[in-house]
Parts: structure tokens; C-alpha cells; sequence
């Protein structure tokens, strides 16, 4: 048998052909060019994935690490996050610690903590910024700036006219969000849910939140005088029902519902990510509908499709 000639492989072909360079460099008989047509973006948490596979189209490779309904808080690389981040050429985390684990990858690989850049004057302490749809509008400005550098002048100008639409949405998705909550009769404009993951989204439209594991437990136990605090909270707010973020309902919840005498709603709030199978709009519409009809108002859900349409027509 002759000897094996490897070709240069061409860039296009190498996502087709990796497993078969892949068992190759296992014979380590040969020392392929590691050779990619495409720039590799890691995303880690957070709405990231989404913002930036809408942004980079077929112009970049974009590798997620935190699954769609992972939690970034307890997030530990596994060693395929590592061989990713390796092999990437931009890595985008969502910053101000929302996952700690992220705040800790050193490379040469400029990591980006997106929603830090993007609203650079922020104080608070609640990372989960996307549920106002202008801080994930502000993100899309930041990581369209930073793929920018990465792509050829073609590419750029798609880029550009991907960022303006995503904006766009965005932003209609913000205004459209006030016109929902404006449907929730004005004394019943609370959100009670566990952890302090929406002051983003009840600041911006004037809900009083509150959080039902963060202020009232210690180390997630609550106490019975804490019990009986929360329970006068809760029914002095106007609240109608309790927002889960998980499904099944927490045991802390279910003492809450039964104390407060609320019903624990049906449907959960996504705190963390997207929900399954939606997008950055897809998630934010159906957040703010769940909260608004579960509060006493009504959702234009027909409105909500059509943003949700316009933004999976990103391309
Ligand atoms: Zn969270």
C-alpha cells in the first residue's frame, strides 16, 4: 500500500472532513495545519448564543457552552468548553458574574464580558440585564463590534445590516412590552418570583418585584418569622399568582402558595437563558406575557409573533 498524500485540505471542506482528520491526528503518524474558513466565537451564557448566532450568520462558527436551560450560576467548564475556547478567536460571556466561571478563563483569546461593555454605568447587582430588551439591544451593539474585526468586507457590511434589524426588533420589542404591562390593572403590578433575576425588566416597567428566595431566606432556608414576613408581603402587594422558574415548583414556593393563600403559576418564568426552543425575542415576549397574564392583564400574542418572526428572518 502507498503512502497516504493528504492534501491541503480546502477551508470549506473542513467541517465535512474533521472526523476523518480527526481519527488521522489520532495516528499522530501526521501533523495536520489546524485550518478553519470560518471564525470560531465561543458564547457562554445567558441570551449570548442567540444574540450572537443572529449576528455572525455563515460568517462565523458560533459555539454555545451553557445549554438553553443550563444554570451559568453553578457553570463548570467541562474539558469540550475547554478544547473549544481554545480553538476560538473571540470568546463572549455576559459579565457582571453571572456566571463565575467564566470570569476565570485566561488566554490569549480576548474574553469579552458583553453586558459589562454595554451598560457601563450600571451598579446594581442583578447580571441578568436581557430582560429589558434595550440592554439586549445594547448587546447586540457590542458584539457586533467585536466580530466586526473578525470578518471580510463582504461579510462586514451583511453584519451591519444584521445588527441595525436585531436593534430594531429589539427596541419594538421594548415598546411593545410597556403596552402589556399597561394592561395589568395598576394595583396589581408586582412580580413575585424566586431569585432577584428581573429587576432589569420590573425597573423598566414599574412592577414591584419580589423575591421570594434572595430576601427572605438564609442559605436558601427560611425561617418561620421569615415565613410569616414574606407571607404579609406577598398578600399586601396586589400579587395574583407566584412566578416559578423551574418546573417542578420549589418546596419554598409551595409553602409560600399555601401561606399567602396565592396559586403558584402554571407557567414558569425563564430567569437564565432562553426557553426551549426560542430565540432572544421568542424568550422576552413569552417572559413578559407569562407576567402579564398571570398579574390580570392581557398579551397581544398575535404582535408577539410577528416580532418573534421578524427576528428569526435575521439572516
Ligand atoms: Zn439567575
Amino acid at each position: 500500500m502507498g503512502m497516504i498524500i493528504i492534501p491541503r485540505i480546502m477551508p470549506r471542506l473542513r467541517p465535512l472532513l474533521s472526523p476523518f482528520l480527526a481519527g488521522l491526528t489520532a495516528m499522530a503518524a501526521f501533523q495536520l495545519p489546524v485550518y478553519s474558513a470560518t471564525q470560531v466565537v465561543v458564547a457562554i451564557d445567558g441570551v449570548l448564543c442567540d444574540l450572537t448566532r443572529t449576528l455572525a450568520g455563515s460568517a462565523a462558527e458560533v459555539v454555545c457552552l451553557i445549554p438553553a436551560d443550563g444554570d451559568p450560576h453553578d457553570y463548570r467548564l467541562r474539558p469540550s468548553d475547554r478544547r473549544a475556547l481554545a480553538n476560538a478567536s473571540l470568546v463572549l460571556h455576559n459579565g457582571f458574574n453571572l456566571t463565575p466561571a467564566a470570569e476565570k478563563i485566561s488566554g490569549s483569546v480576548p474574553d469579552i464580558a458583553v453586558a459589562e461593555l454595554a451598560m457601563p454605568s450600571y451598579r446594581g447587582n442583578d447580571p441578568h440585564v436581557w430582560h429589558d430588551p434595550a440592554n439586549s439591544a445594547a448587546m447586540v451593539a457590542v458584539v457586533a463590534d467585536r466580530l466586526e474585526p473578525l470578518l471580510t468586507a463582504t461579510q462586514r457590511s451583511a453584519l451591519k445590516a444584521r445588527a441595525t434589524e436585531a436593534i430594531s426588533v429589539l427596541n419594538a420589542v421594548g415598546e411593545w412590552g410597556r403596552e402589556q404591562f399597561n394592561t395589568i390593572p395598576k394595583d396589581q403590578r408586582v412580580l413575585v418570583s424566586e431569585h432577584k433575576a428581573y429587576s432589569h425588566l420590573t425597573n423598566r416597567y414599574g412592577l414591584q418585584q419580589i423575591t421570594m428566595l434572595d430576601s427572605f431566606t438564609t442559605g436558601g432556608v427560611l425561617r418561620p418569622s421569615s415565613l410569616m414576613k414574606i407571607t404579609a408581603e406577598v398578600k399586601g402587594s396586589g400579587a395574583e399568582t407566584l412566578f416559578p422558574e423551574s418546573l417542578p415548583v420549589s418546596k419554598t414556593m409551595r409553602r409560600i402558595s399555601r401561606t399567602t393563600g396565592l396559586p403558584v403559576n402554571g407557567a414558569p418564568l425563564f430567569a437564565d437563558g432562553l426557553a426551549p426552543d426560542r430565540s432572544t425575542v421568542g424568550t422576552a415576549t413569552l417572559n413578559i406575557c407569562t407576567v402579564v397574564n398571570g398579574q390580570g392583564g392581557k398579551c397581544d400574542q398575535a404582535a408577539a409573533d410577528e416580532l418573534i418572526a421578524r427576528w428569526s428572518a435575521i439572516r
